[in-house]
């Protein structure tokens, strides 16, 4: 594991609350007028603001406990909880797996040991906590993600959203295509703003499977980017019927005079079944023809990556030994590095650092059918 990975995989993005003498004082089901322990409901909303989503395991009959929460005023708060007689080793594995969230960015508070002990036996990974620290979580690091983006802040509601989704995906009985039509997306892509950028990073720290070259680029990497000439950084972001996606994607774009060259494409995994790492190849190849210029595209395998490959090789994309072009043999292989800029020696088969340099021929095409496309025209920037 890389160290910004280790680095991502150490934060916390759900944690998952006992409710008797834990999230409240006393004990539901002995008839107790529970109330929220003191500075709880602050630790609630301080999480929930940082973007770090909330969940609840408790041994209660389901409906006074969920009832209970609402009338505190706090079960907004939570997704996917788990309120039952079951183990709760298996609860926080079912939140674990509907979130699709690593059981290690998985915590647990708990008043009682043997839950705590129960949970950490069969999860190891999850990171386990007494009630009585609960008002102390806000302030570790394991708690404190780097940055804290516009995405960060509505990430709870984006969840809620999706599971809604998610539901009527159930129900609906028509194709697949038809139902991505009655979403009603929109796809808006756009030129990155500075402020934008730790928005940016944060996307592609978070995207493994959709990410062309597995680079995490940093915030500073990214801001000599956009300063520097000849770079295109876009962002894109997906809104639908039931609410906002956040960013879904990222581009980074170096502009030559014959050629285009992808730097990175990276696509959230949230948002693959809607088909848009497909929507930006598209976009990115139209506007290519547009523009007059062929499209390179750096992709280097990693475990995980193999999605985006496919994507890029259904989209036309070559290697550039298969299709030899001398739009590509004057660019000077240049690779940047999460930690800076620097210089890959490149070999006759355009590959440098294990990086492998795709290429397209680039055609005009149709606008995508399944959603509207709100995007930049890219043919007015100058070349650098
Ligand atoms: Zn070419």
């Amino acid at each position: 594991m890389s160290a910004p990975q280790a680095a991502a995989a150490a934060t916390v993005k759900c944690l998952v609350w006992d409710l008797d003498n834990t999230l409240w004082n006393g004990t539901l089901l002995e008839g107790d007028d529970v109330a929220l322990a003191d500075g709880i409901r602050e630790v609630i909303t301080c999480l929930d603001a940082r973007g770090i989503l909330q969940s609840v395991c408790s041994r209660n009959d389901h409906d006074p406990a969920w009832a209970r929460l609402e009338a505190l005023g706090v079960a907004g708060y939570f997704v996917v909880p788990q309120i039952g007689w079951g183990r709760k080793s298996d609860a926080v594995r079912r939140i674990a797996d509907r979130l699709n969230f690593a059981p290690g960015t998985v915590a647990f508070i708990d008043d009682q040991p043997a839950e705590r002990a129960e949970v950490a036996h069969s999860l190891p990974e999850v990171r386990c906590y007494r009630a009585e620290d609960a008002t102390l979580l806000p302030d570790l690091p394991e708690f404190n993600p780097r940055a804290v983006t516009a995405d960060a802040r509505g990430r709870r509601s984006m969840y809620q959203a999706g599971f809604r989704r998610e539901d009527e995906q159930a129900r609906f009985t028509g194709p697949h295509e038809d139902f991505l039509r009655s979403l009603e997306m929109v796809l808006r892509i756009e030129r990155a703003t500075p402020e934008e950028l730790a928005r940016v990073e944060e996307l592609t720290q978070r995207t493994s499977q959709m990410n062309a070259t597995g680079v995490h680029y940093s915030y500073e990497t990214l801001r000599a980017l956009l300063a520097g000439p000849g770079h295109e950084v876009l962002v894109a972001t997906l809104t639908d019927r039931f609410g906002s996606h956040g960013a879904v994607g990222v581009v980074l774009l170096e502009r030559h005079l014959r050629a285009w060259r992808l730097k990175l494409l990276a696509t959230s995994c949230r948002v693959v079944a809607f088909g848009v790492g497909t929507v930006l190849i598209n976009w990115l190849a139209d506007q290519a023809a547009r523009a007059g210029v062929h499209l390179l595209a750096d992709f280097r395998a990693t475990d995980r990556n193999r999605m985006m490959e496919i994507a890029y090789r259904f989209a036309g994309f070559t290697g550039v030994a298969d299709q030899p072009c001398d739009c590509w043999s004057e660019i000077r292989v240049r690779q940047i590095h999460a930690g800076g800029g620097e210089d890959g020696a490149e070999d006759g088969d355009g590959t440098a650092g294990g990086i492998q340099l795709l290429h397209l021929l680039a055609e005009r095409r149709r606008p995508p059918t399944t959603l509207r496309l709100i995007a930049a025209d890219l043919t007015s920037g100058a070349p650098g």
